[in-house]
């Protein structure tokens, strides 16, 4: 008998009353979809008969999948805690309701509540940025790529920037300094070599078209060995003699001392800012731990320059982003660093991850494991090559099925030596009984086989 001819017509699937909630046009994509599958499995002789009920069932499927969203939570067990492909930094819950009633109710974005007319949508950010980091004027962007594109767009348009070697970053997602100064209109000079530059290879490059000098931070990299550097402090002074620009793509900014040695090699934002630099850029998100988005700081001139450029209008923030800096930045005047998720990540210490880790085993008592001490980075171009110490459950057996199994669930971990791991630094404590039954269940389908 002809298969074919036995396949249920659209029109009558339509109508089926197992199939009424769906969407129309997702229930049209998802009939069509399994149809043509099963002429398909007909024609390589897969099937043997028709069995309408399997169709329907495959029809409600295909809808489930196509409606479900697919962006979704997932349990971070990697010990990364910026890690920029499950969501860089996390945003605080109490630092989140402060955007929800914001951004749920009419609010005065662009409004001055004293004159009563228009007013500007940076200043809220302006007023606190500029008090937490003792500087003139802060403008917000969409992300510090922006803020890179913004203000070479703005300063040095057909106009030359000086950059080190050593400092011609690439960083994930393809942002590449050379590229984004390109598409920018700005005329990249680079000076020094990969490994060494020092303060007169800036200073012979200045000429009549100079505009700025420019430093970038080695976000995922480190150069050692035989190596020179120019520190900013430096560049600020030179770009002073000369009548010059200095901006520093610094890329992640961290506040208070940073424990594990972290912050020993690198200055805090608070220390560049110092030196009155004329401006500085980085990421809403990564240390700072807001949320996506390019702070810009420095002298109001220049800022009230970059408010003027055409290209701000396509780099504008919506009223959620600012919020959410608005409240990480008055977390931070207030010293309220728990506040801050990456922070608190970060600080934690090893007694409190290993009695996570305990917790998670008491929880689990058939899952044969054992605690450990191990390493982790903070991730997320910060910070680059610096180890911080991490407590882990490493699971017996084969690391890659246990990989695999667990990304199933939405567990993220890490294999380490040869062993699955999940790393306790980057789960959260209310992810604790989450993951206990997910361990559980896994268990017990290993059990079953
Ligand atoms: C991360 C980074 C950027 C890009 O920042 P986004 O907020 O991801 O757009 C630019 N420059 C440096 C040095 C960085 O580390």
């Amino acid at each position: 008998m002809n298969l074919f001819r036995q396949i249920p017509k659209v029109d009558k699937l339509l109508k089926n009353k197992n199939l009424q909630d769906i969407p129309e046009n997702v229930l049209i994509y998802s009939i069509h979809s399994v149809l043509d599958e099963l002429r398909e499995k007909i024609k390589n002789s897969q099937i043997d008969k028709i069995d309408e009920e399997k169709i329907i069932n495959n029809i409600v499927k295909k809808a489930d999948d196509i409606l479900s969203p697919s962006l979704i939570n997932v349990i971070n067990a990697t010990g990364v805690t910026i890690h920029t492909n499950l969501g860089r930094s996390l945003i605080d819950e109490e630092i989140f309701n402060a955007a929800k009633k914001v951004s749920t109710h009419y609010c005065n974005l662009e409004y001055d509540l004293n004159k009563g007319k228009r007013g500007d949508r940076y200043h809220h950010s302006a007023k606190h940025l500029s008090f937490l980091f003792n500087c003139e004027d802060a403008l917000i962007v969409n992300n510090n790529a922006a803020a890179v594109f913004l203000i070479l767009n703005t300063f040095a348009k057909e106009r030359e920037v000086v950059v080190s070697r050593g400092e011609l970053v690439e960083i994930g997602g393809s942002f590449r300094v050379p590229e984004v100064m390109k598409a920018s209109g700005a005329k990249l000079v680079e000076i020094g070599t990969t490994n060494k530059t020092k303060l007169k290879d800036y200073e012979e490059s200045i000429n009549e078209n100079t505009a700025m000098l420019m430093k970038v931070h080695k976000s995922n990299y480190t150069i050692e060995g035989f190596t020179e550097e120019v520190y900013i402090d430096e560049i600020i002074k030179l770009s002073r003699k000369y009548n010059l620009l200095d901006y520093y793509d610094l890329g992640s900014a961290y506040i208070p001392k940073l424990p594990y040695g972290l912050s020993n090699t690198e200055p805090s934002i608070n220390d560049i800012m110092k030196l009155s630099p004329s401006l500085v850029s980085f990421s809403g998100d990564k240390l700072f731990g807001g949320v996506q988005a390019g702070i810009i700081i420095g002298k109001k001139e220049l800022i009230n320059k970059l408010k003027k450029n055409q290209i701000l209008r396509m780099f504008r923030v919506d009223k959620i982003t600012l919020s959410l800096i608005q409240a990480t930045t008055l977390a931070y005047i207030k010293k309220e660093y728990e506040k801050i998720p990456t922070l608190k990540q970060i600080f934690t210490s090893i007694d409190t991850l290993k009695q996570k880790a305990k917790k998670i085993l008491s929880l689990t008592p058939s899952l044969r494991a054992n605690i450990k001490e191990s390493k982790t980075y903070v991730g997320g171009g910060t910070m680059p090559n610096k180890e911080i110490p991490t407590v882990v459950i490493e699971i017996e057996g084969n690391a890659l099925s246990w990989e695999r199994k667990f990304r199933e669930k939405l567990v993220i971990g890490r294999i380490e030596n040869d062993r699955f791991v999940l790393d306790m630094r980057t789960i959260q404590d209310d992810e604790i009984e989450k993951l206990a039954s997910i361990i559980n269940e896994l268990i017990s389908c290993e059990v079953k086989k």
